[in-house]
């Protein structure tokens, strides 16, 4: 499987052009399937009568339980969501799944925050803007409780300016909306911004909308699901050798 990146590279600003970075947070810059997979598994041999649930199921209906509206109108709390989603699935999988007696919000959360760490690369390329006094901005539709104590708990105030989270359906990426919150914060235009992030529907397009440099970080080879020009990286490291050896794509 070698198929050609889509990248124009003349699209990525020389260094000293880059007015600011948007990055997403969620297996862009910090690690997230891996996290919960681990959740799952811990779930798994914490109770004997899950021993033939399959991981990657659990996966899918962890992702289709989620209602992200209710979430955000605050009908449900971020943590009571996930213990309520867990229940579902359990209880799908033939258990009396009553987190209040069996805790496995707490096995799934304890197994979830070990393997919370940064992405490969992900370090370099936020020491590289700071070194060159570019702001950053962690543009994320993730839960904020969550992402809040990753923050904490990974340093990444070091690094990051500001981080985003939407505070409505209409706020969630792709809409532009946080983008445009940004720009204003770092008082930027959308020339000299880029966006780095693992999601083509959320942070290309919506980088797209908001008229600024999207660069989609594609760890894991994937087609690229719809036209439009974006850089497309396969790791962090890669993007700090663009980055600083900029010059050498005007070639
Ligand atoms: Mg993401």
């Amino acid at each position: 499987m070698n198929k050609e990146k889509c990248r124009d590279l003349k699209l990525i600003p020389p260094i000293n052009e880059i007015k600011a970075m948007f990055f997403d947070m969620d297996d862009t810059i910090v690690k997230y399937r891996e996290p919960v997979i681990a959740g799952f598994n811990s779930i798994k041999e914490s109770y004997p009568e899950l021993e033939n649930a399959i991981v990657d199921d659990m996966m899918k209906q962890f992702r289709e339980l989620f209602s992200y509206e209710a979430v955000l109108n605050r009908e449900v709390s971020y943590r009571k969501d996930i213990s309520i989603r867990l229940s579902k699935i359990l209880n799908g999988l033939g258990m009396d799944a009553d987190d209040e007696k069996l805790h496995f919000s707490s096995v799934f959360w304890r197994a979830f925050w070990k393997k919370r760490r940064m992405v490969e690369g992900a370090r370099d390329i936020l020491q590289l803007c700071r070194k060159m006094k570019i702001p950053v901005a962690v543009i994320t539709n993730g839960n904020p409780q969550i992402q809040f104590r990753t923050m904490i708990r990974l340093k990444l105030h070091d690094y990051v300016d500001v981080i985003l989270t939407p505070r409505t359906i209409e706020e969630v990426k792709p809409n532009n909306f946080l983008f445009e919150k940004a720009m204003t914060i770092f008082d930027v235009e959308p020339k000299g911004v880029i966006m780095i992030g693992d999601s083509f529907s959320a942070d290309m397009v919506g980088a797209m909308n908001a008229g600024i440099v999207p660069i989609w970080l594609n760890m894991s080879g994937k087609d690229k699901p719809e036209d439009g020009d974006v850089v497309e990286i396969s790791s962090l490291r890669e993007l700090v050798g663009l980055i600083q050896h900029g010059d050498d794509n005007y070639e």
